[in-house]
């Protein structure tokens, strides 16, 4: 069955609901309201995390920094297990999610069901983006046995020519496979996770295929299609749609610096998923424990840019990660300290057009 934009909450909600604690749910009212009111150094622990299983990838996405090959300063690697389950162990009573994707596809890892295995046993929700171009389909199995709950798949065409333009080096068939091996997994094992996801990635060279793809998720049992806004040069991007959750600029607040953490591949922790370049880590799980991070100098400084309490807190010559993003340009209480700080210059948070 394929639900619509919406209807993929009621699958999703039964999947994720069945992870909930009453100290998860307190946790996330109190970290919401700690959000709210910008609290600087919060009492509250993230409630969702990104893991990022690998940083290598297996297609070359031109407007993606791994695919354009972009050097983040980072080593190309596999997460450490032991490193993982440090974080892990750490944030489980508090996470309602745990989900496997960054700047690298994640089933290249040789353990990710491991990692999957490591967050469903500590009860936190469990999901996983993927370009599917693999060959060992037994991956998937795997996986799912693991007590995966959630897979988006992203997909830009739906004939071969079409989809490797923006897929560069992938193949149709192999992403059509895996989600034929999904769909026949699932119903072996009666089991309705997880909820596979079709992203379809739009631009302007793909527009005409959206129907085409959205019939081949339908034929393979996907539970959900959504499309998603590509992001590059705007000569590729069809224009903003009407869409108010496509309208990033209405994004006042980041949001991600109270309930969010990233862990990346080589354990650099960052606040958000968009911050690429290991020089932009906020931490280095390595050397540090996940405890000391939450509201380390980096976190702290991050949050006051959003306080207008704290605005005149902040130093003129401070040099942050941060202030290159596009929501600390938008605070309009920072307008004056934007202008005198030369080190406040907006740009892409991952070097990309
Ligand atoms: S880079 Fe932007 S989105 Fe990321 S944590 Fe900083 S302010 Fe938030």
């Amino acid at each position: 069955m394929t639900f619509g934009k919406w209807g993929r909450l009621i699958p999703l909600s039964l999947a994720g609901g069945r992870h909930l604690t009453f100290k998860k749910v307190f946790n996330f009212f109190r970290c919401e309201a700690e959000c709210f009111l910008h609290v600087e150094r919060p009492k509250s622990m993230p409630y969702s995390a990104i893991i990022e299983p690998t940083n290598i990838c297996n297609l070359q996405c031109p407007y993606c920094p791994t695919g354009a090959g972009r050097d983040s300063g980072r080593k190309k690697t596999m997460l450490d297990l032991s490193l993982a389950e440090s974080f892990i162990n750490t944030l489980a009573p508090y996470l309602i999610s745990a989900n496997f994707y960054n700047w690298g596809e994640p089933l290249l890892h040789p353990q990710i069901d491991a990692l999957v295995r490591m967050c469903h046993e500590r009860n936190i929700f469990t999901s996983l983006s993927t370009n599917l171009n693999i060959r060992e389909l037994d991956v998937l199995e795997r996986v799912c046995k693991a007590g995966l709950d959630h897979m988006v798949v992203s997909c830009s065409g739906a004939t071969q020519e079409v989809y490797e333009t923006y897929h560069r080096g992938g193949n149709l068939d192999k992403l059509v496979a895996g989600l034929k091996y999904l769909r026949d997994l699932k119903k072996r094992s009666g089991s309705r996770l997880p909820v596979v996801e079709l992203h379809y990635i739009f631009f302007k060279h793909n527009q005409h295929e959206l129907e085409a793809a959205r019939q081949i998720a339908k034929d393979m049992g996907v539970t959900a299609f959504r499309i998603m806004d590509g992001s590059g040069p705007e000569e590729a991007l069809v224009e903003a749609r009407d869409d108010p959750k496509y309208i990033l600029s209405d994004v006042k607040h980041c949001h991600q610096l109270w309930h969010l953490t990233v862990l990346n591949a080589d354990g650099g922790i960052t606040p958000c998923y968009y911050l690429y370049f290991k020089q932009d880590n906020f931490a280095d799980l390595a050397k540090d424990h996940w405890r000391n991070v939450r509201n380390n100098e980096s976190y702290v400084l991050a949050r006051k840019l959003f306080s207008p309490s704290c605005a005149g807190d902040l130093d003129t010559n401070l040099v942050h990660p941060c202030l290159k993003c596009e929501k600390v340009h938008q605070q309009k209480h920072l307008k004056e300290y934007l202008s005198l700080n030369k080190n406040a210059k907006k740009s892409h948070r991952t070097g990309g057009p």
